[in-house]
């Protein structure tokens, strides 16, 4: 690694150490919850943090990490291309990027528009490879217009089924965050019962085996609520420079 970008080893302790106390925070819960921490995976969301630092947590043995933006991947590609990673996508999907994502995902967590499904699947095809998927829900009402609306969300799961190389894994929402309590619960507690109806709905080709939910504010409740699967980033690489609104243009949070 070049000496120029070399984490500061009291920075590099800092991650390492912010990344133990979340892992014991997500046993904890588990244990509250009567799950197993086994049940749980750790996404360590990285948009705005630089390869350097995600190369500590990498080495440290942490697998899966999210990006929002394609053109971030392409960047950090490079830096980080001698480490294993499971890289999922996690952001707001562009048409115009679908062939680009491609290259360095497995998964994409926030599909929400049909026409992606298609535009993905022609590319999947091409490739002769398969692709998993999440449906984005949009649990928090009007506050979001990213996500499918919780009633349609069977429906939208069993078209995304028809393309043969999507695999339909599950769902995963942003919630309503900053707003503490139980309005941000019920958020949760919306997408748990919507997993547990399409998966008792038994769609053809839908699995519901992944249930993305919780943030750095709501991982522990959402692991309550029976979070698969929590994308934390502030809390392991500290706050972010750019507001989220770059990412999530129009507050969802
Ligand atoms: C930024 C982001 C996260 C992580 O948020 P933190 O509050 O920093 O933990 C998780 N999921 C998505 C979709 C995000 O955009």
């Amino acid at each position: 690694m070049d000496a120029l970008t070399a984490v500061p080893e009291a920075d590099a302790e800092a991650i390492r150490g912010n990344l133990r106390t979340v892992t014991v925070r997500i046993e904890e819960a588990c244990r509250r919850s009567g799950r197993l921490p086994s049940d749980v995976r750790l996404l360590l969301a990285t948009k705005t943090v630089p390869p350097e630092r995600i190369r500590v947590a990498l080495e440290a043995g942490y697998r899966l990490i999210g990006e929002n933006r394609v053109q971030e991947f392409q960047q950090k590609h490079a830096a980080l291309a001698d480490l294993e990673a499971e890289r999922h996508f996690i952001g707001h999907l562009q048409s115009n990027k679908i062939n680009d994502v491609l290259k360095y995902v497995t998964c994409i967590q926030s599909l929400d528009r049909l026409d992606h499904a298609a535009k993905l699947e022609q590319r999947l095809q091409r490739e002769g490879r398969s692709l998993d998927v999440l449906v984005q829900v949009n649990t928090s009402g009007e506050t979001s217009k990213f996500g499918i609306a919780p009633d349609d969300a069977a429906k939208f799961a069993a078209e995304v089924a028809r393309f043969d190389c999507l695999r339909v894994r599950g769902l995963m929402t942003i919630g309503l965050l900053f707003t503490e309590g139980e309005r941000a619960r019920e958020c949760l507690r919306l997408l748990r019962r919507l997993f547990d109806r399409l998966k008792s709905a038994a769609i053809d080709r839908v699995e519901m085996n992944v249930l993305s939910m919780g943030m750095s504010l709501d991982f522990e409740p959402a692991i309550e609520e029976g979070s698969t699967l929590v994308r934390v980033g502030t809390s392991v690489f500290g706050k972010r420079p750019t507001p989220d609104g770059y990412y999530w243009p129009e507050g969802t949070r």
